[in-house]
């Protein structure tokens, strides 16, 4: 039998309907969606020459490349899955986490082969032939496989699906406005989730994904301004380094709005962005639900929240007892709807814990307000409880933060005799400013927060410690605090 030409593929159907327009830039090369296209057909033809079908694995290991975007299309035509590793970890970090993809093939970005045994180098992998295969893709198809970064025991693969992706890209797009071309800065890594929403949702919009390898600031800003980027995805940091590295210069029109999620974010930081001309939303995302599950609406943010659950998607509060909480009311936060994962890889009793009743218990601590928007508190695992109370390291860190010498903070719960636990201060210095002592800053901390919210320690340090998304590593922090 023939096969079928039909397909899912969002890149085939954007060479169908407007084979012209932009598709991907990376360092000063372009694709329209016809050429990359005829370069996803090479990724195909080379993978069906290694016997790569429906259901086969195939690991990557890479920081952001243009391969790695010709490799998730080819794939996808083929029904086959991508694992891509985290390019952080260690040889001794990867080798159990490729023993559990069981994958057919590995790539590697040459620079990181040696960290993988077996690994062949992803540059050179595409053939001279081109491969008309495009397999139609089931809804429930499995695309990925992303790892958690596992702060709580062995990382989990989350099984992200075809449907998921396009239910994510769908609803951000409702809930963001549509866009004629949007043409999305892409500075996420792509081992993450919110790298691969990004790719996704610039394809099924028919939009042009701008590629970077790293993270630069300048460049940044030299593509919003001479590129014409209309969205970007950042966290805190990134976009911090960006207002600071821009001044005042003007954003352009073409501009419309920036995600900002992945951690707290604090509201200061929002209010800057949107002094200097740059639209900032708060959102809400995990890995098991394939990005977004809340962000704020573009025409009633204001910074405070990560805003209502995208449409199709539910948010719920629940409390220890398993029963909903009402507006106002702390919890756990749960959250149902097509963009939950399938579940946990070659994992069934964590998938069992994670999912009840297609609820997903996301592990963090959140409220509801009457209008249905959500505030993130905390994670379960980074909550602090001294003597019976509550602390939120985000709502300490972001008053530690405000202070004219500190340029960033982290608290973090460490162990008490008299109280189980207080919280302890980890902080970088604004340069130029002199260090306030102790004192100074538990009166600091005083003005705003209750007394037993206020840091039992303060410690400077040259840089607080973060992993590949930025996010600080509170586990290397706890440990540091109990030497
Ligand atoms: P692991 O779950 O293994 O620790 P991870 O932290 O890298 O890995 P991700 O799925 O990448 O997991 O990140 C999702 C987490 O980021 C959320 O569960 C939440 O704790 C945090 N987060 C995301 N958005 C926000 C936000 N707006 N405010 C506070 N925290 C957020």
């Amino acid at each position: 039998g023939g096969r079928s030409t039909v397909c899912g593929c969002p890149i085939r159907e954007g060479a169908r309907r407007h084979p012209d327009a932009e598709a991907l830039t990376f360092t000063g090369q372009a694709w329209t969606y016809r050429a990359l296209d005829a370069e996803v057909a090479r990724w195909v033809a080379a993978l069906e020459a290694r016997g790569i079908a429906a259901g086969e694995r195939v690991a990557l290991l890479a920081t952001n490349h243009v391969a790695s975007v010709f490799l998730f299309w080819a794939l996808g035509r083929l029904g086959a899955v991508l694992a891509p590793l985290n390019a952080r970890l260690t040889p001794a970090e990867l080798a159990p986490l490729r023993e559990d993809v069981e994958p057919r093939l590995i790539l590697a970005l040459g620079t990181l082969m040696d960290r993988l045994s077996g690994a062949e180098p992803l540059e050179s992998f595409a053939a001279s032939t081109s491969s008309p295969t495009c397999e139609p893709l089931a809804e429930t198809a499995s695309r990925v496989i992303l790892f958690t970064s596992g702060t709580t025991g062995r990382p989990k693969g989350a099984v992200l699906t075809e449907g998921n992706f396009r239910a994510s890209a769908k609803a951000s797009a409702a809930n963001l406005g549509e866009h004629p071309a949007p043409r999305w800065l892409g500075t996420l890594p792509l081992f993450h989730v919110g790298g691969l929403a990004m790719l996704t949702r610039t394809a099924y919009e028919g939009g042009c994904l701008v590629l970077h390898d790293r993270f630069d600031a300048d460049a940044v800003n030299r593509a919003i301004d001479s590129e014409g980027i209309s969205h970007a995805s950042l966290v805190a940091t990134t976009l911090e380094r960006v207002l600071d590295a821009r001044g005042d210069r003007p954003v352009p029109p073409s501009f419309r709005l920036a995600l900002i999620g992945g951690g707290p974010v604090p509201l200061p930081l929002l209010e800057r962005a949107r002094k200097a001309g740059l639209l900032a939303l708060q959102t809400y995302g995990l890995t098991e639900a394939c990005s977004q599950a809340t962000t704020e609406r573009p025409t009633e943010s204001d910074g405070r929240t990560a805003g209502p659950p995208l449409p199709g998607t539910e948010v719920r509060i629940v409390g220890v007892d398993g029963t909903a909480r009402g507006p106002g009311e702390e919890g756990d936060i749960e959250v149902r709807g097509p963009t939950v994962m399938a579940g946990y890889w070659r994992r069934p009793d964590a998938t069992a814990e994670a999912l009840r009743d297609g609820w997903l218990r996301t592990k963090d601590l959140g409220v509801l307000d009457a209008r249905g928007r959500l505030t993130v508190l905390s994670r379960r695992t980074d909550l602090i409880v001294r003597g019976g109370e509550n602390i939120y390291p985000a709502e300490v860190e972001a008053v530690l933060a405000n202070h004219p010498a500190i340029q960033e903070a982290a608290v973090v719960g460490v162990p008490d005799a008299r109280w189980g636990e207080v919280p302890m201060a980890f902080l970088t210095q604004r340069p130029g400013q002199p260090r306030p002592d102790a004192e100074t800053l538990s009166a600091w901390c005083r003005q705003s927060l209750a007394g037993f919210k206020t840091p039992a320690r303060f410690t400077w340090v040259d840089a607080l410690p973060r992993n590949a998304m930025g996010k600080v590593e509170r586990t290397v922090l706890r440990q540091r605090s109990s030497t």
